[in-house]
């Protein structure tokens, strides 16, 4: 768990998602929180929702993977740091706008989770979804068999392609357990 701290430069303009954000950083009440997680691959970030915390404050909680989104930002020819600022203000407005609203599922993405994902995008116009841009595909790459000739674990590489440039871009291996 990171704890965000951010403090303006003195005489900066800030953007609507920069003040936004050191707003999120200074509200004492509508807690955000970026979960890291390094292992597991995420299409920018997974939004938890949010929750009323004993002391009634609303923790709203985010996933992303920082090396992944790295690799996102520059296969989208993004500055550094765009994608996983996106996930903060996705959190933050998921509280505010609809608090307790469940983690993003396909059967719960109506509930906070699309009108948060809209709402950081206009804070923050840089960030977008790469639609039609870029095309993400996953290749196995190892296979670990066990017992009755079933996969016990498989990985997978995941890979980015730019469909104007034709770059592609890695955004890494990860291996998940089969049932
Ligand atoms: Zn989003």
């Amino acid at each position: 768990m990171h704890l965000i701290i951010a403090q303006t430069v003195k005489g900066a303009t800030l953007t609507d998602a920069s003040s936004t954000f050191l707003k999120a950083t200074e509200d004492q009440c509508n807690i955000v929180v970026l979960k890291t997680d390094d292992e597991t691959y995420y299409v920018g970030g997974a939004y938890g929702g949010s929750k009323m915390a004993g002391n009634g404050k609303m923790i709203g909680t985010n996933v992303v993977n920082p090396m992944v989104n790295e690799k996102v930002d520059e296969a989208l020819g993004l500055p550094k740091g765009v994608g996983t600022l996106h996930e903060g203000l996705e959190a933050y407005m998921g509280i505010l706008n609809s608090p307790g609203s469940p983690p993003g599922t396909p059967g719960n993405n109506d509930k906070g989770y699309m009108a948060a994902h809209k709402k950081a995008n206009e804070l923050d116009p840089r960030h977008n979804d790469g639609d039609g841009t870029v095309k993400v595909s996953s290749h196995i790459r190892v296979r670990n068999m066990g017992e009755g000739n079933k996969p016990k674990s498989i990985t997978e590489e995941i890979i980015m392609t730019n469909t104007k440039t034709g770059v592609k871009t890695s955004l890494g291996s990860f291996t998940t357990k089969q049932q």
